[in-house]
């Protein structure tokens, strides 16, 4: 059986962002990725600025990938109506397809091993965790990153709460071309039942990702009529999807989305980024939560595995504990704000409200980021 210090299930972004801070603070990580690189993924694309400067320290520059610069939020009700904002910190506009890629070359870069199979059992005796692949391949480890996303079997197998409640919501993405399309501008376009994001990505592609319920789905049953039917009743995405070209030959799919709480730690495995808690898309934070709480976790991680500054406990509750400190507040915000815009009799009010006063929509933003990670 091999042996690593690290083991990371899951080569997303908190995965990979885990496996280059700990790789470079010398430790041997071994990251298992069930899909080969590059991919396309089910994401608004729209990644919060407050990462760049500690992407940049572990040697990741969007800039140089041909990343694009967001500064305005244009946000609209589901009749089209609302308003353009300026948002406080900004973001940066790339494909899932060109990010992950970019973080992926990176750790191959700082000497971490990759293992492109799936996981399907972690178990952790005697202070040694066994992971186990699909073709019963069997590596040991001191520590596991959950770092495998929103939903996985690992869920069941570590038996999660959440993974018991069903989730109504399904999610559709898929790459458009539109020669007129803003590039400093991200849209936020409600329409019955669900909204969507716009905004440019890296190749000059617009990428169209959007939350629904299946209950303002399933009555349409397929994605054409779904688009004619509800999406396209905001005027501003019937002219987006009227003009636009769509690059995809037909768009990527997700369902089970779930917004549960979860625990940051579960049987001694540090969940990282979706495994520890996905907030709201519209809050468009996740990317960024992902990649801070691979951070936090790295630092707690390091300062266990060299020599004796902490203990196994102290380090699985100085992690949860920070966890929460810093990501708890965004989740519930999130939460609060979906329910209002999406609430059957609030929703009209709650939107038109919010559509008409730019310093709400600030202060809702705000309160659904965080500040630049300069330390
Ligand atoms: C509709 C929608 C729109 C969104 N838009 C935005 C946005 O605009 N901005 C933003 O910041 N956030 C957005 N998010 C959130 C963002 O996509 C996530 O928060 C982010 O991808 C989390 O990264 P992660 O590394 O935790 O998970 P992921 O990126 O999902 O990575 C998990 C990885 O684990 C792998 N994996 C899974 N199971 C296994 C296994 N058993 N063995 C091995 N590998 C495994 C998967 O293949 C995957 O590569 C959006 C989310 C949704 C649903």
């Amino acid at each position: 059986m091999e042996q690593y210090e690290v083991i990371i299930v899951g080569g997303g972004l908190a995965g990979l962002t885990a496996a280059i801070h700990l790789s470079k603070t010398g430790h041997r990580v071994l990251v298992f990725e069930k899909n080969t690189y590059p991919h396309h993924k089910v994401c608004g694309e729209y990644v919060s600025n407050e990462v760049l400067p500690y992407l940049k320290k572990l040697g990741v520059n969007l800039d140089k990938s041909g990343a694009v610069p967001i500064t305005t939020l244009r946000f609209s009700t589901v009749k089209g109506s609302g308003l353009k904002t300026e948002l406080p910190l900004g973001g940066t506009g790339i494909s899932r397809y060109a990010f992950d890629y970019l973080l992926y070359e990176k750790a191959v870069e700082s000497g971490v091993d990759f293992i492109f199979d799936s996981v399907n059992s972690i178990e952790y005796k005697n202070t040694v965790f066994k992971v186990v692949t699909i073709d019963n391949r069997k590596y040991t480890s001191s520590i596991v990153i959950g770092a495998y996303g929103k939903r996985s079997v690992l869920d069941k197998q570590l038996n999660r709460s959440f993974i018991k409640e069903k989730s109504s919501w399904l999610a559709v993405k898929s790459h458009y071309r539109l020669a007129d399309f803003p590039d400093r501008e991200v849209g936020l376009h409600n329409f019955k039942g669900g909204y969507g994001g716009l905004s440019k990505t890296e190749s000059g592609a617009v990428n169209f990702c959007y939350l629904a319920s299946y209950q303002s789905f399933q009555k349409e049953k397929d994605v054409e009529r779904f688009h004619r039917n509800v999406v396209q009743e905001n005027p501003i995405l019937k002219d987006f999807l009227s003009r636009a070209e769509p690059l995809f030959d037909s768009p990527l799919t997700i369902a089970q989305v779930s917004f549960e709480a979860k625990a940051p730690i579960k049987d001694h495995v540090i969940m990282c980024g979706d495994t520890a808690g996905l907030i709201h898309p519209l809050c468009g934070n996740g990317m960024a939560m992902a990649i801070h709480s691979a951070k936090i976790a790295s630092e707690y991680i390091d300062a266990f595995l060299s020599g004796d500054k902490m203990n196994r406990k102290d380090m699985e509750q100085g992690y949860i504990k920070k966890w929460n400190r810093t990501f708890k507040r965004r989740l519930w915000f999130g939460r609060q704000l979906q329910s209002l815009l999406l609430h059957p009799s609030w929703s009209a009010f709650g939107i038109s409200l919010v559509a008409r006063q730019p310093w709400l929509l600030k202060q809702l933003i705000k309160n659904t980021h965080g500040k630049p990670i300069n330390e």
